[in-house]
């Protein structure tokens, strides 16, 4: 029997993200600030941000003739500036591609192309990066287009604000949308299965997702108003933008609800704890490396995180001995939320209450959302039992971008999305996540696709056959790509051989993919009869290495 959520089925509006967000009457006062940035002292309130998004989007009519469905990459570190420019692409019908600004700029030629991007947004300290990437994908210079403060002293790339104020640009009108079909965004998974694809989000999967997080996660405990000293809950925004957890919950769910977000462009524990006190922040989303520095950083100790009344980790497993580790050490609450990128993200949140009684659960499903637990043979497994978490629900991504086969591998007919994660539920709906199926492997909750690492790794003239998993570090409560590595026939397989390859692969990948789990020389890699290799075997291999080393 699927399990159905146990929050009563809410509506899900019709709307587009902008008519969605920006349509209805203001329920928080017109002068609060939404989006901070506390270093250089700007912010907008939501009227700000949405004349700044009009303005914009008129601007990308204008100048570029930007058509309904026409795609934005984005390659910046967190700014305040990022939710102008996102929503001035939806107001002219367009499709934002985020992607992670300490990409190398092959990693990003590969997005940009995949994705079609006819402009890219960057900040100029990582515009050399992109300004390569565009020229592998065609993208010529005035079509790279700069936010935050800095400028191109050259005059190569167009800042926003000029773009902004596009003269003769105010006869472009907002560009009119089919919620249901219609793209929001492209964010970029390698799924279950091989390299990172493109996640076709509609602009109904978001508008969904908001208004499920608005009951399950928001409900009465967030709130405009709420928070120390009554000017409402603050929320320290420091997960990327650029991936699904923050895109949701640091960008349209603050605006929705009226929560003030202190942007934070890179995390680091000391600013952390700093701002967190400067601005009695009160509310953030985490993910599990966080919790291991609150349990353990000396920089924890010399700042007040008392106006913290809870934190919510997502992205990555969580156990409940760091839970508690941290707790006993900070005095602020941890709940979990689960989620994937196909999900818009999130399908379960552990509900505030119950964050000391049900610790370590992933959390219970929320609003309009069934879930069925499948073994191998894909049927339902016997109740309390482990199987693959399947679920279906308004705010499931539409398919793989230009991948139908990958579609029809994560999608059942019956609109099941197969998320490629093992977990049981028990009887009060809390569900645990205990191992993964599919490839994947989180560094910190930043994506590696194995079959990224192991196609570069066979492409070194010493390197035979390559594969890489992920092994469980409890020191740094993540996993680390790990690679086994078959040399080509009298290759080297010492030690030297072993740093210069991992080294070698460190150049051509972001910092979070690199082999911190090691790399091991061995003579063959493990494969099914049909060729495939036998991840779980080397995963246990890993573990085993790992324990004993
Ligand atoms: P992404 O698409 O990058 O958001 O990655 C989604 C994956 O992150 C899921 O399929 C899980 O493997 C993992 N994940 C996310 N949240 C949790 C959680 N609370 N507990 C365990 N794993 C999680």
């Amino acid at each position: 029997m699927p399990i159905a959520s146990s929050f009563p089925p809410i509506e899900i509006p019709g709307a587009d993200i902008w008519s969605f967000l920006f349509e209805p009457l203001l329920e928080y006062p017109e002068s609060k600030a939404i989006f901070v940035d506390p270093y250089a002292s700007r912010s907008y309130t939501r009227a700000q941000v949405k004349a700044a998004a009009a303005d914009f989007g008129r601007g990308l009519k204008a100048i570029y003739g930007w058509r309904k469905g026409d795609v934005l990459a984005l390659f910046t570190p967190n700014c305040i500036d990022t939710p102008v420019v996102t929503w001035g692409c939806h107001w002219a019908g367009g499709v934002v591609s985020p992607a992670n600004p300490t990409y190398t700029a092959e990693e990003l030629a590969f997005q940009l192309k995949d994705c079609g991007a006819k402009a890219l947004v960057t900040q100029w300290p990582v515009s050399k990066a992109a300004r390569q990437a565009a020229q592998q994908a065609g993208i010529d210079d005035d079509r790279i287009i700069l936010i935050g403060d800095g400028r191109d002293p050259d005059g190569r790339f167009k800042h926003f604000t000029s773009i902004r104020n596009t003269s003769g640009a105010v006869r472009y009108r907002r560009t009119k949308l089919d919620a249901a079909k219609d793209l929001a965004f492209l964010v970029y998974s390698s799924g279950t299965t091989g390299l990172p694809k493109g996640v076709m989000l509609t602009h109904r999967n978001l508008v969904a997702n908001l208004c499920q997080l608005r009951v399950a996660e928001v409900g009465d405990k967030l709130s405009w108003k709420g928070g120390l000293g009554g000017d409402g809950d603050k929320i320290l925004g420091f997960l990327p933008f650029f991936h699904i957890y923050g895109l949701n919950v640091l960008i349209h769910l603050p605006l929705l609800v009226g929560l003030t977000v202190v942007v934070m462009p890179k995390f680091d524990i000391e600013g952390f704890c700093e701002l967190v006190q400067r601005y009695k922040i009160t509310y953030t989303y985490v993910a599990p490396p966080v919790v291991l520095l609150l349990s353990k950083h000396p920089a924890v100790e010399k700042y007040d995180l008392s106006s913290l009344r809870m934190l919510n980790s997502g992205a990555a497993p969580l156990t409940r001995e760091l839970t508690f580790a941290a707790y006993d050490r900070t005095k602020v609450p941890i709940k979990q939320a689960y989620g994937l990128s196909e999900t818009s993200p999130s399908t379960h949140v552990q509900p505030w209450d119950d964050w000391d009684k049900t610790t370590g659960c992933a959390g219970r499903l929320i609003p309009n959302e069934t879930a069925k637990l499948m073994s191998t043979e894909e049927q339902e497994v016997a109740s309390g039992e482990a199987g693959e978490i399947w679920i279906k629900g308004p705010n499931i991504f539409v398919g793989y971008w230009n991948n139908p086969e990958g579609t029809a591998a994560a999608l059942t007919p019956d609109g099941y999305f197969k998320t490629g994660d093992i977990g049981y539920v028990d009887a009060e709906g809390n569900f645990y996540v205990t191992d993964r199926v599919k490839e994947l492997i989180k560094y910190k909750g930043f994506q590696v696709a194995p079959a990224e690492l192991e196609g570069l790794l066979v492409s070194h003239p010493n390197v035979a056959d390559a594969a890489v998993v992920g092994v469980f570090s409890e020191d740094r409560a993540t996993e680390l790509p790990r690679a086994y590595v078959v040399p080509s026939p009298g290759g080297a397989r010492d030690e030297g051989a072993a740093r210069g390859l991992t080294d070698w692969l460190a150049a051509r990948v972001a910092d979070s993919k690199k082999l911190r789990g090691g790399l091991v020389f061995v003579d063959e890699i493990p494969k099914s009869a049909s060729g495939k290799i036998l991840r779980r075997v080397l995963r246990e291999r890993a573990r085993d290495e790992s324990r004993t080393a």
